[in-house]
């Protein structure tokens, strides 16, 4: 039997209310990509952060919930003068923030599509495209870092998400939550603790291991702590290594950890919700060898890979702990198609059950733009850090606190000012930077002192950016009088 296009029936207005038809579409669609286009086109336009207070802010946007609708046009008319304005450039060549990537104008044409078919990728059955294409990237980013698991695993909305999921594997289900006991160091992500915490692990369980001079655990306090525990009645479950950690770009020693872990028989999750991607760089083959002995793996395509948020991804190697952990069995979910294929369900995998079509702005991005391509960024974001830290070794009144991958940590310091006096000077001149408008950096804390860190994952970024950075900090402490 064809299809056949239905008349639309001539309804009341409140139905026509809540539909465009195709020609509505396609002239507000252009009109909103107009809008996104001019959102892309200003990226680099000061200032980076505007000021301005929460209630300034508030009361822009403060409405009664509209009872009867109003055009689109003016929708949009609001969405570019009350709203964007408010917005922080997170692609902005200056934007040294975080962990937060400028993100590629191609996942953006990907979302408007996705959520036109809104494909809920639970199961097969559900979603037959949808599903196979996560899968097909889930491969395509397990080869990209050389997880060797090929692809099983899921997407999910980030790192904080995907650290839960492998954490979760790592404890399994399991009667003697009470004596578990998880290792980190202490410079892992807060969302680790996060998520042992609503597992039941019980904090001090949370073991944080120590790190050295270049902020990676120490393995062999490691071994020690797990000793201890044992000798102690505890269980040892899961160490959680880092990939890139968000402080400054530090990677753990991922093979000693490995063979500690085969050893102690403990589960090995990755976090490589930042770091990651570079394993596609000559440089930084060896994380490959690291992942290949993991037994779960996150990253975030929604950083280094700049995929728009929210994107992130988590690699399991054995699957069957996946499903321990998260299968259950109610009817109005059983799958009942026959093939192994047609029988799969991501909510079998993790916590969600709907889920919106991530990849979709991953499929788009790798096949637009190529891994090769990517890497190149990558490659470059490496190398502008390795500048800003020849910058500030060359620099009498800079000193290095830490870096690694794409993040440089270091503060102002002048000759004859003490210890004691550093941080404040440097809170005061990061304050002073971002208020400027022309530069966003975010603080951090590495060994006890503030930080001024630079975080560099940005394909707009150049040399003259990050040059027209330390310039400025030197000029603003020195303006300083100190
Ligand atoms: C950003 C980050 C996370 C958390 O990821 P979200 O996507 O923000 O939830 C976890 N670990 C590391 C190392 C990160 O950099």
């Amino acid at each position: 039997m064809g299809l056949r296009t239905r008349r639309p029936r001539p309804g009341g207005r409140k139905l026509r209310a809540v539909q465009f038809d195709d020609e509505e579409f396609r002239r507000a669609g252009a009109r909103a990509v107009d809008l996104a286009a001019r959102v892309l086109a200003e990226q680099a336009a000061d200032p980076v952060l505007p000021a301005r207070t929460g209630e300034e802010v508030r009361a822009q946007l403060a409405g009664p919930l509209p009872r009867a609708g109003c055009s689109l046009d003016e929708v949009l008319d609001d969405v570019a003068t009350r709203l964007l304005p408010h917005d922080r450039r997170n692609g902005h060549p200056r934007f040294f923030g975080y962990v937060c990537a400028s993100a590629d104008p191609v996942g953006a044409l990907a979302d408007l599509i996705a959520s036109a078919s809104n494909q809920n990728v639970t199961a097969w059955r559900s979603a037959p495209g949808a599903v196979e294409l996560e899968r097909l990237v889930l491969a395509w980013l397990d080869e990209m870092v050389g997880f060797g698991g090929g692809g099983g695993g899921l997407l999910v909305s980030g790192g904080s998400m995907g650290n839960a999921v492998g954490l979760a594997c790592a404890l399994g289900r399991r009667p003697d939550r009470e004596r578990q006991c998880v290792y980190l160091s202490t410079e892992a992500h807060l969302s680790v603790r996060k998520a042992a915490r609503l597992y039941g692990v019980r904090p001090e369980h949370v073991r944080t291991v120590g790190v050295d001079r270049r902020r990676r655990m120490r393995p062999g306090e490691l071994a020690s702590l797990v000793e201890v525990d044992r000798a102690r009645g505890r269980v040892p479950a899961c160490v959680v290594a880092t990939a890139g950690t968000a402080s400054t770009g530090a990677i753990d020693p991922l093979e000693e950890i490995a063979d500690l872990a085969a050893a102690a028989g403990l589960w090995l999750h990755v976090d490589g919700a930042y770091g990651a991607p570079a394993a596609l760089l000559g440089t930084h083959g060896f994380l490959r060898e690291g992942f290949a002995r993991a037994d779960s793996l996150s990253l975030d395509p929604h950083k280094w890979l700049f995929a728009p948020l929210d994107v992130g991804c988590v690699l399991v190697r054995d699957l069957r702990r996946a499903r321990e952990c998260f299968a259950e069995d109610e009817a109005y979910t059983r799958v009942e198609e026959q093939g192994e294929r047609e029988r799969f369900a991501f909510f079998d995998l993790g916590p969600e059950l709907s889920r919106r079509a991530r990849a979709l702005k991953l499929w788009m991005i790798l096949r637009v733009r190529g891994a090769d391509a990517i890497a190149a960024v990558l490659r470059r974001n490496v190398a502008l850090r390795r500048h800003l830290d020849r910058r500030v070794a060359a620099d009498p009144a800079l000193e290095a606190l830490g870096s690694g991958l794409s993040i440089s940590c270091f503060r102002y310091r002048p000759a004859g000012v003490g210890e004691q006096d550093l941080d404040a000077i440097n809170r005061g001149l990061l304050e002073e930077l971002v208020a400027s408008g022309r530069f966003l950096l975010s603080p951090t804390e590495v060994g006890g002192c503030y930080a001024l860190r630079v975080c560099i994952v940005n394909f707009r970024t150049r040399r003259e950016d990050v040059d027209a950075l330390v310039d400025e900090v030197r000029r603003l402490g020195h303006a300083r009088g100190t």
